[in-house]
């Protein structure tokens, strides 16, 4: 019988590179609650109506990349493709706005998309998504941007971009939307079939178009950013301004109109030209009228997902962070020694200590390579002449010193050497 492979586009993420994952949740975590969010975590499988409703029928997430199922009682459910519709959902559900305290949320974990995988794009992919209610205040929104900038820099990331754009609101994006329809109407022949479809049902997303003959038909068209309402002009140019004293730099994208119906005002993506296709690192925006359609309060709200995938690789890529090593291999040689070496080991895992030992009763050159292998700092010997010591031999990996370590001493003489930078 053959074997079962995973679904294609489902990765796993293996002990060789979990370190990665694992640096960047406790980074976005710490970070996240420094600037005063909760994380919360809601179900991976929702109604499907709570997808359609929010990103939009004629988006190409609700139109053709959505696992969606009747489950046994013939119920039809979603796996989430994006977080932002649950998180607002379980705000209205458990009336959350009932602590005017906690307004800003996070949630991390795997999302759900039927796309054409390749590289930095699977069809379950991982994301941290931060969600802010309640606030319609243009700091803010720099605040969120400077947040990213933050997240980047602490995990080390270098050369992404952050590009903004204002979507403006429903009103001036309606009077928008029928003099880009009029435009399109009167270039239609020279539009790709997929952009004369969005025409008819989301005009605004021909900007998405990658044909390039669509692209520069697009030069002429008129653009929603010199055409959005003076309300909506000062959000924009306080968003910039509070960026601007943040240090924080930008570039201004006409063109970015994101793919999901929602967005309101702001929006942004955090860009990057070293992941081929798929340049979109992370990306979010306002959304202030959301909460109201799917039946809430009438808050205004504001998020971002960043990819973590793509995070991920863009670290790699650069090399950044390595991986955590055992800082200690225990070598025992003899039955007497043995034991002694498996308590010691234990102990010092207890200390905090990464310590590892050889299990099989291997010889002291086989040992030896294991620690090599390993990359450890330090390696602890332990035979029948220091049992009778009472002390054993630390040898020093990277400056090849050898000294000799009463066992009780152990534990403070590594920690002073770890302290020390050793
Ligand atoms: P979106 O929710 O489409 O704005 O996506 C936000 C971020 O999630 C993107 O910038 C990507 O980094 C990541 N992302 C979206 N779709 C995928 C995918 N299929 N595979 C991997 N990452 C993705």
């Amino acid at each position: 019988m053959g074997t079962i492979p995973a679904i294609k586009g489902m990765n796993d993420l293996l002990p060789d590179q979990i370190h990665w994952w694992q640096k960047l949740e406790s980074v976005a975590r710490e970070l996240l609650e420094t600037f005063g969010y909760r994380e919360l975590r809601t179900p991976l499988l929702e109604k499907t109506e709570l997808f359609a409703r929010s990103i939009g029928e004629s988006t190409d997430i609700v139109e053709k990349e959505m696992y969606t199922f009747a489950d046994l009682s013939g119920q039809l459910l979603t796996l989430r493709p994006e977080a932002t519709a649950s998180v607002v959902r379980a705000f209205i559900q458990h009336n959350l706005q009932a602590d005017p305290l906690v307004r800003k949320f996070y949630t991390m974990g795997p999302m759900f998309r039927h796309e054409r995988p390749q590289k930095g794009r699977y069809r379950q992919f991982h994301q941290i998504d931060a969600e802010v209610f309640g606030i319609d205040d243009p700091m803010l929104d720099a605040e969120i941007m400077y947040m990213l900038r933050l997240l980047l820099e602490r995990i080390g990331l270098r050369g992404v971009v952050l590009h903004i754009n204002s979507l403006g609101c429903p009103q001036c994006r309606a009077e928008y939307r029928v003099e880009l329809k009029d435009f399109l109407a009167r270039e239609a022949l020279g539009f790709c079939p997929d952009c004369q479809r969005r025409r008819h049902t989301n005009a605004l997303r021909v900007f998405d178009c990658k044909v390039e003959r669509c692209r520069e038909l697009l030069v002429e068209a008129p653009m929603l950013l010199d055409r959005i309402c003076p309300g909506c002009a000062q959000h924009f140019a306080q968003v910039r301004q509070s960026l601007d004293q943040l240090h924080t730099s930008y570039h201004i994208d006409a063109r970015m109109v994101r793919g999901l119906d929602y967005y309101t005002r702001t929006t942004f993506e955090v860009v990057t030209d070293q992941l081929g296709a798929q340049n979109a690192v992370g990306g979010g925006g306002r959304y202030d009228g959301l909460m109201k359609d799917l039946g809430g309060p009438d808050l205004p709200g504001i998020g971002f997902a960043m990819g973590m995938e793509r995070l991920i690789l863009l670290l790699q890529q650069q090399d950044v962070g390595s991986r955590r090593q055992p800082m200690l291999f225990v070598a025992a040689l003899g039955d007497a020694a043995r034991p002694r070496a498996f308590v010691l080991t234990q102990e010092l895992r207890a200390e905090g200590l990464a310590t590892e030992m050889d299990y099989g009763g291997a010889s002291l050159k086989s040992q030896m390579r294991k620690a090599d292998k390993l990359q450890v700092r330090f390696v602890a010997i332990l035979g029948d002449e220091e049992m009778t010591r009472g002390a054993l031999q630390l040898r020093d990996m990277v400056t090849k010193i050898q000294e000799s370590v009463p066992f009780e001493q152990v534990p403070q003489v590594l920690m002073r050497k770890i302290r020390e930078g050793a």
